[in-house]
């Protein structure tokens, strides 16, 4: 078992480290907000007043923070954790951010010798409860091989995958939920056109599950109020997963398939549907509300 240090306990970073501890892993944690460190002082967790101050003696480092800027901010520079800690910690960051602030982190910790890999989820804040997460993780073979078992602890051990090099964690990352804003969308288009012309939307849903349309939005996650129980949809579009975190991801996606050299128009498309649904108010509801978007332009 590790001595681990977590970084960030929000709605991700919170149940995570709590299923760390179940694990029987030893943490020290630090957040911005109090309430947070203490709520996970109360699993068992020690608190520190600074990150440098939960790295000292961990064995791992986790970070699961907002964007890009906090990574840097907590890795890179003279203050930074690469500076501080020993070289054989083992450093993960969790946080979904561009992959170019992951590549630079990356690189610098390999200049320094310490294995550090982005390790973006995919899953949502359920999984992250159920200790169910999806990892897609960039950096060296080696490293992955040590993260494996640590990441087990918060994931599925058949859904954490070594994706490539430094930065190709966050690159799989925006690839699959770029597909996944796109696929929304015709989901809701073929839904809302199949309704314009009298079929019900769950006789539809059938057909298209059980052929060549069927997806991932059709099986588990149907945007059509009231075709699935227990979805956002049925439940006025409670999050789930918010517009805001879809526009977020599609912002990076997006610089991602520029700096490929890739003109990603679906992808831009999403962008700009999810943008406009979020500027009507609609950042904070689940991103299967795009649904309402469709139909608006559609009359
Ligand atoms: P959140 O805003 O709930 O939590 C972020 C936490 O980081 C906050 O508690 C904040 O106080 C803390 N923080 C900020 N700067 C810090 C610093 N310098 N040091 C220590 N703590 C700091 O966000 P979240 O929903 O937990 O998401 C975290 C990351 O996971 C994001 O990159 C997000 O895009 C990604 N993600 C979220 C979801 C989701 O469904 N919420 C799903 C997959 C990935």
């Amino acid at each position: 078992m590790a001595a681990i240090a977590f970084l960030g306990l929000g709605n991700m970073g919170g149940p995570m480290a709590k299923n760390l501890l179940a694990a029987g892993h030893s943490l020290t944690v630090f957040d911005l907000v109090e309430a947070a460190c203490a709520a996970l002082e109360a699993e068992g967790a020690a608190i520190a007043a600074s990150a440098a101050e939960a790295a000292a003696g961990a064995d791992v480092i986790i970070s699961m923070l907002p964007a890009g800027k906090h990574v840097a901010g907590t890795f890179l520079g003279e203050d930074g954790l690469l500076a501080k800690v020993p070289t054989d910690t083992l450093i993960l960051d969790a946080s979904t951010i561009d992959a170019a602030t992951a590549r630079q982190v990356g690189e610098a910790a390999a200049e320094l010798g310490i294995d550090f890999m982005d390790t973006p989820v995919s899953g949502g804040v359920a999984a992250a409860a159920g200790g169910t997460l999806a990892f897609m993780c960039g950096g060296s073979a080696g490293a992955f091989d040590r993260a494996k078992p640590i990441l087990e602890g918060m994931g599925s051990a058949e859904k954490i995958f070594h994706a490539g090099s430094a930065g190709a964690g966050q690159v799989a990352k925006a690839a699959n939920n770029m597909l996944l804003a796109v696929h929304m969308i015709g989901t809701s288009e073929a839904l809302a056109m199949g309704h314009a012309h009298g079929l019900d939307p769950v006789v539809l849903s059938e057909i298209m599950k059980a052929s060549s349309g069927n997806n991932w939005s059709l099986q588990v996650y149907n945007p059509w109020p009231d075709v699935m129980e227990g979805v956002p949809s049925s439940n006025n579009y409670q999050p789930g997963f918010m517009v805001d975190l879809m526009v977020k991801d599609l912002g990076l996606a997006c610089e991602v398939a520029e700096s490929g050299g890739v003109d990603n128009q679906m992808g831009k498309q999403a962008m700009a549907a999810y943008s406009a649904h979020q500027g009507e108010g609609n950042g904070p509801r689940d991103f299967s509300s795009i649904l309402e978007w469709v139909k608006a332009q559609t009359g």
